[in-house]
């Protein structure tokens, strides 16, 4: 079945949520994200009025097994491959975020893009200038952001000099290939994807990168922040046989939680403590639960040689597939 075949049905089996959804429409525009420059609507409106709250037994869990590794290569090779280095604020960005826009439409989510105002400075020694990057934010249909939600995202941009591959084209494909796993399927909770831009560095302080996941933050709602029940960013994934869970400090709720689904799944995984350095920060700084994938050290980081031949497609499904037993319902 297609990707948008499976949300029609999804769309038919929930139409309590759905119709919430649609009632609270007019008001929602408060928690929507800030700035943002239009909305695509993928997949057609939703009937509404049918009888049950619960989801139908039909509407069939999300497993690990759903992942289609092949979806994240494709879009390392495209992303680092044809586009190639995409600071924040260039058309590379650009064509780059258009691309992944268009992919979560096709997979059946609403999108909507966030504006990001950068400042300039300097990115792994290369002085960039004061611009606009955007974040692409996908969210099921009918989604209603005051409630509970986790938030699943990668950082899209790279430094000037790098056509990024694994930093962070790989942590995108793996956001890819689990958004389309998820589309139409039944989650523990609705998830919302996002490519953040602008991450890397503009200068020297905590405060100089992580501008795209900042901005999101920023422009959630109160009752919306109190919805975000985890998030996790995937930042250099590709790399290595075992996959790095990162806590911004000891440890944390998602990060546990994380290494039970990397158990449950098979997958080999290691405890990344003091990991601050992606957009997970962003929401833990505000108070909020959040937790990293990937960091595993590679020879071609920040360089014209992170390629796509250093991503290694087993590492992609992994971190595939630890995923989406932490979105499964238990
Ligand atoms: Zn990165």
């Amino acid at each position: 079945m297609t990707a948008p075949a499976r949300l029609r049905r999804l769309a038919a089996a929930v139409p309590v949520i759905l119709v919430v959804a649609a009632c609270s429409a007019e008001t929602s525009s408060p928690t929507r994200p800030r700035g943002e420059a239009g909305t695509t609507r993928a997949a057609p409106l939703p009937p509404s009025g049918a009888a049950s709250a619960e989801p139908s037994p039909e509407v069939r869990p999300v497993r690990p097994g759903d992942l289609r590794t092949a979806t994240a290569v494709r879009v390392v090779r495209h992303l680092a491959g044809a586009i190639g280095p995409r600071e924040a604020t260039t058309p590379a960005y650009e064509r780059a975020a258009a691309r992944v826009a268009r992919t979560f439409a096709r997979q059946g989510y609403d999108v909507t893009r966030q504006h990001v105002d950068v400042p300039a400075g300097e990115s792994w020694g290369v002085p960039v200038p004061a611009g606009r990057s955007s974040n692409v934010v996908a969210t099921p249909p009918g989604f209603d952001p005051t409630r509970p939600h986790l938030v699943v995202g990668a950082h899209l941009d790279t430094v000037p000099q790098a056509p990024g591959a694994e930093d962070n084209a790989s942590g995108v494909g793996v956001v890819l290939a689990v958004a389309e796993a998820a589309a139409g399927r039944r989650t523990r909770l609705p998830v919302v994807f996002v490519a953040f831009g602008a991450e890397e560095p503009r200068g020297p302080t905590d405060d100089d990168h992580h501008y795209g996941s900042r901005t999101y933050v920023d422009g959630l709602a109160s009752a919306a922040k109190r919805a975000v029940r985890g998030m996790v960013s995937l930042d250099r994934v590709g790399v290595g046989a075992t996959v790095p869970v990162g806590s911004a400090g000891e440890s944390d709720p998602v990060q546990r939680s994380l290494l039970a689904a990397a158990r449950r799944a098979g997958v080999p995984a290691v405890p990344d403590p003091d990991q601050r350095s992606s957009d997970h920060w962003s929401f833990v700084r505000s108070g909020l639960p959040g937790a990293r994938l990937g960091s595993t050290p590679y020879a071609g980081y920040h360089s014209a040689g992170d390629v796509p031949a250093v991503v290694e497609p087993a590492q992609l499904e992994r971190v595939g597939r630890l995923l989406l037993a932490w979105l499964a319902p238990r």
